[in-house]
């Protein structure tokens, strides 16, 4: 297998963020008009956000376009660029997808609005959090990517502290709001990973 270089590692990590973005600000702007009901945007979530800015834009900022965190850098096997790769095409399509069905319900913290339809189809029949899923995906592939301990794993860590304080929270909105329908949504579906028992 040949070496990607670290230069041409970085610019798939930059190519794949540009794409990120995009599709996050495309679907942002269609779900953006909505009579919010319910809006949990408290100290917890706003430090939640905080931390994965920090992990998944700014560190990978400062590492590509900055020495200061040169010191951190490290080397990694030859096949992990490319496996980072991989990941990272997969991550886009599950984020993609996820936004796509979601639609109109999906919101940057927890919130329900008017008219909030629970979705069970698409990506959604047989996974509750696709969406976490593929930011759990992307920073694997950051961490493959990107040759610095620090810019490489932090959007993994800060979005893994995030996927396990809010999951409980939103299931127990969504518990809350939807009630039995959701309780049954739970039992025919997996976290991140489709259920296969009990189908
Ligand atoms: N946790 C989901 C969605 C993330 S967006 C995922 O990882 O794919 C967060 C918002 O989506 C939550 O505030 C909630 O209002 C909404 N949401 C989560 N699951 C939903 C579903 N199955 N149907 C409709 N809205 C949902």
């Amino acid at each position: 297998m040949t070496d990607m270089g670290s230069r041409s590692s970085n610019i798939v990590f930059l190519v794949g963020f540009i794409v990120y973005v995009t599709i996050r600000g495309v679907f942002e702007r269609r779900a953006r008009i909505k009579e919010k009901m319910v809006r949990r945007l408290d100290a917890v979530e706003k430090t939640l956000l905080i931390f994965v800015g920090v992990g998944s834009l700014l560190l990978p900022v400062l590492y590509l376009f900055t020495p200061l965190l040169a010191f951190a850098d490290y080397r990694l096997p030859v096949f992990a660029p490319w496996l980072g790769t991989a990941l990272m095409i997969a991550a886009l399509w599950l984020f993609y997808r996820s936004h796509a069905d979601l639609g109109k319900n999906w919101s940057v913290t927890l919130e329900l609005h008017k008219g909030h339809q629970l979705i069970r189809r698409g990506i959604y029949r047989s996974i509750r959090h696709p969406m976490y899923m593929s930011i759990l995906l992307w920073g694997l592939s950051q961490g493959l990517l990107l040759r610095n301990w620090l810019a490489g794993w932090s959007a993994l860590a800060t979005f893994s502290v995030l996927y396990a304080v809010r999951t409980p929270r939103e299931e127990r909105m969504m518990i809350e709001f939807f009630g039995e329908e959701y309780l049954n949504y739970m039992r025919q579906t997996g976290r991140i990973f489709p259920r296969i028992v009990g189908k």
